[in-house]
């Protein structure tokens, strides 16, 4: 049987419906992945890979095939970001304090798409992330920076950097990421894929390696929305035994309807009825007139498909940064008080005494910009700043999110840009952590607020880098959200340009 040349070009759902057709077997595919990898290795997006592992998972998907299973993504392959435990690869968490690290089970979400217990998919390996999922240019990665597919001398967005390069370049049809203030979102918007962060608590933590638990949520990152409803299908359901902040919800089925969509003539105006909020403060001078241009266009494409614009007011929404970048160092400085050297983590060689230990194995395991989170996190917790910090930070997290719910009085969705520029220049904003903090503006608010949100290819700025459109549903709305960018998907092609030379 001849193999098609190009199985990378596939999505998840035409690579599941080769699977299950039976023209192309999971060993085949993973085998074609895996040397796309190997030849894309200078993009930095994986840190493990293990062939061996990986056609041993592919085996097993073929014999379920083989032995007539058809679930939606068996013998499809993904990475992982290297922020989930996994059993069969190192996990590093982007982190020298986790420097050959290997856990003795797997994340929920890990085993939920896995091969042994869960939906069928092949792992191909670890991504690359910011250290503790800390960055938005994936430039705090201990072990390497994350090139952009689209320009590799830009940064590919963090901390879920590397598995958006992976599916950007083709490497992989999907991957799982994290988002905490924007992780999924950004680095989606910035290299021209879908990802979808869910409401806060669909999908389990467990197995996740903490960065600020209040916020932490996985998700999906595709080349589409319907890949991505399609992984987010078996990532989510309630861990009552693992992670009691997991929603008491049954898991759905996010991609049938999808699918019905695509095969059915369509309507003229599916969207109709569809009202979409337009966030004033989304849409201000701190917005690049390049990333502006494109969302405001792909807004135009969804009133051709009936949806209605109107505006809303998310007043707070420049707190959101001193307010995230308060809460989020916080429960990160608690969180990271595990990496002692003792109970986990790198253990400094030589030391005097027990504090010495302490603080030659932080300061060698830590880097910069995780350091400088821990101080922060520890001054605002500290007795006599608690209040002024920390609570006042938690107040204004609550007004957010009634800003968000007096919004969707008036409106279903809310749209605006994920990012203010396009990707930034490798070394742009290293050296400067506020540049960082500042790119956040448009994802925070609703991660403070646990909303679901996602982003979609909205079309290219000037150097011809991708821009995303950010969509905000209300709580559990994640299935409106993905049947939105999915109409708009079937209207437009940004979600298939690829980059050259890959
Ligand atoms: N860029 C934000 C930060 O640095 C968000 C990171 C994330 O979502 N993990 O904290």
């Amino acid at each position: 049987m001849s193999l098609p040349k190009d199985l990378h070009d596939l999505g998840v759902a035409q690579l599941a419906a080769k699977l299950a057709a039976r023209e192309v077997s999971s060993v085949e595919v993973t085998q074609h992945f895996l040397e796309r990898i190997r030849q894309q290795d200078s993009l930095g997006a994986f840190l493990a890979t293990d062939a061996e592992v990986s056609l041993a998972q592919a085996r097993a998907a073929d014999a379920r095939l083989a032995a007539g299973e058809r679930t939606p993504l068996l013998g499809v392959p993904l990475a992982h970001k290297d922020i989930f435990v996994t059993r069969d690869f190192p996990t590093t968490a982007g982190s020298k304090m986790l420097d050959n690290y290997r856990s003795p089970f797997d994340a929920t979400v890990v085993s939920k798409l896995g091969v042994t217990h869960g939906a069928g998919m092949v792992t191909l390996g670890k991504l690359n992330c910011d250290e503790f999922a800390m960055g938005s240019g994936n430039d705090n990665s201990a072990y390497k920076p994350v090139q952009n597919p689209w320009d590799t001398s830009r940064i590919p967005g963090g901390s879920s950097g590397g598995s958006a390069a992976a599916v950007a370049a083709r490497l992989v049809p999907a991957a799982t990421g994290t988002d905490t203030g924007g992780s999924i979102r950004q680095p989606a918007a910035l290299t021209g894929i879908t990802g979808i962060k869910p409401t806060y608590g669909r999908c389990s933590r467990y197995g996740m390696v903490a960065f600020a638990s209040s916020l932490d949520q996985a998700g999906p990152m595709a080349r589409s929305a319907l890949d991505c409803a399609l992984l987010l299908s078996s990532m989510a359901g309630p861990d009552p035994d693992r992670d009691s902040t997991s929603l008491d919800l049954p898991a759905l089925d996010y991609a049938t309807d999808l699918i019905a969509t695509s095969t059915r003539e369509q309507r003229a105006e599916p969207l109709k009825g569809l009202r979409i909020g337009l966030p004033t403060q989304f849409f201000g001078t701190g917005c690049s007139a390049e990333v502006l241009k494109a969302v405001r266009a792909a807004l135009a494409e969804f009133e051709k498909l009936g949806a209605t614009l109107v505006d809303v007011s998310l007043p707070l929404t420049e707190l959101s940064i001193p307010v995230y970048y308060v809460i989020a160092p916080a429960e990160a400085s608690s969180n990271l008080s595990r990496f002692d050297g003792v109970r986990y983590g790198h253990r400094a060689a030589h030391y005097g005494d027990l504090t010495d230990m302490y603080k030659k194995s932080r300061s060698e395991g830590f880097g910069d910009e995780v350091t400088r989170r821990i101080m922060i996190g520890t001054y605002v917790l500290s007795h006599g700043y608690y209040d002024a910090y920390y609570l006042k930070a938690q107040k204004i997290r609550r007004l957010i999110a009634e800003d968000f719910q007096k919004a969707f009085a008036q409106c279903d969705i809310i749209a605006g840009p994920v990012s203010p520029t396009v990707a930034w220049k490798i070394g742009e904003k290293s050296d400067d952590p506020v540049a960082n903090y500042l790119a956040d503006i448009y994802t925070l608010s609703s991660s403070l607020a646990g909303l679901p949100g996602m982003s979609a290819p909205a079309g290219f700025g000037e150097h011809h880098m991708p821009v995303g459109l950010q969509l905000i549903g209300n709580y559990f709305k994640e299935a409106q959200l993905l049947s939105a960018a999915h109409q708009f998907q079937l209207a437009t092609d940004w979600h298939m340009r690829q980059p050259q030379g890959i």
